[in-house]
């Protein structure tokens, strides 16, 4: 049977949850949103089982097969980058962590109107500017977060980041606090934005002591992916 042990994971893994929001004192819910990336469906139909809701794929195309294989009602979370001539498939997702930049701004807002609803979006944000990943620096999110405000197609819920791996702790804490100021700066724009996407196998602890209100699990879940 695949994915055997699953709902003993996830047992502990809320109780480390529950633990850090106690620690953190921040007094908010935590979702999990169970990453099924290079998994097949099998793993949705598991993390369903388990008492999961929300699923994560970094993917478009992946995610778009994996819908179409599985009946249960899970919500499609987008983490990963996605292409602007990819944002068709926005709507087909409850929410799109990865708004990475002012272009893909646009195109999820295209679509949005396209399909008459505004898209749920996090902005990602790049809070110690690693080269290798994407996001909005701290520095231009207020000025980004005003033009966001005009655009009916999407509706930006909060924000989303990643840390570097290996991160030390002070890092850590400095990448997820920068995220936790960085949603500030996007409510301060009139955005209902109360939601902190961060925290991964190796680092969600700190990620709901900081915070968090999605954790993005996948290894710690399903096992090491081989590819
Ligand atoms: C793969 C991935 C995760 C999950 O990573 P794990 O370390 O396996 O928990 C979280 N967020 C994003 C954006 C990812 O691509």
């Amino acid at each position: 049977m695949p994915f055997l042990g699953l709902p003993e994971r996830l047992r502990e893994v809320r109780q480390r949850i529950a633990a850090a929001v106690t620690r953190g004192g921040h007094g908010q819910q935590v979702t999990v949103v169970a990453v099924t990336k290079t998994h097949g469906p099998d793993a949705v139909l598991a993390a369903w089982e388990a008492g999961l809701r929300d699923v994560g794929e970094n993917r478009v195309q992946e995610a778009l097969d994996k819908m179409t294989a599985v009946s249960v009602p899970v919500c499609w979370h987008l983490i990963g980058h996605l292409q602007r001539n990819k944002a068709r498939a926005v709507s087909k997702f409850a929410m799109v962590h990865s708004l990475d930049s002012a272009r893909l701004a646009d195109a999820v807002n295209a679509e949005g109107i396209a399909a008459g609803r505004a898209i749920d979006v996090l902005v990602q944000v790049n809070v110690v500017g690693e080269q290798s990943k994407g996001g909005l620096a701290p520095a231009e999110l207020a000025a980004e977060a005003d033009r966001l405000a005009g655009l009916k197609g999407l509706r930006v819920r909060g924000v989303m980041t990643m840390a570097p791996l290996d991160a030390d702790e002070g890092t850590l804490r400095r990448v997820f606090g920068g995220a936790r100021a960085a949603r500030a700066v996007v409510r301060a724009a009139g955005h209902p934005a109360t939601e902190l996407s961060m925290g991964m196998s190796n680092d969600y602890e700190v990620a709901v002591e900081e915070g968090a209100t999605f954790v993005r699990l996948g290894t710690i879940l399903f096992g090491a992916r081989d590819a």
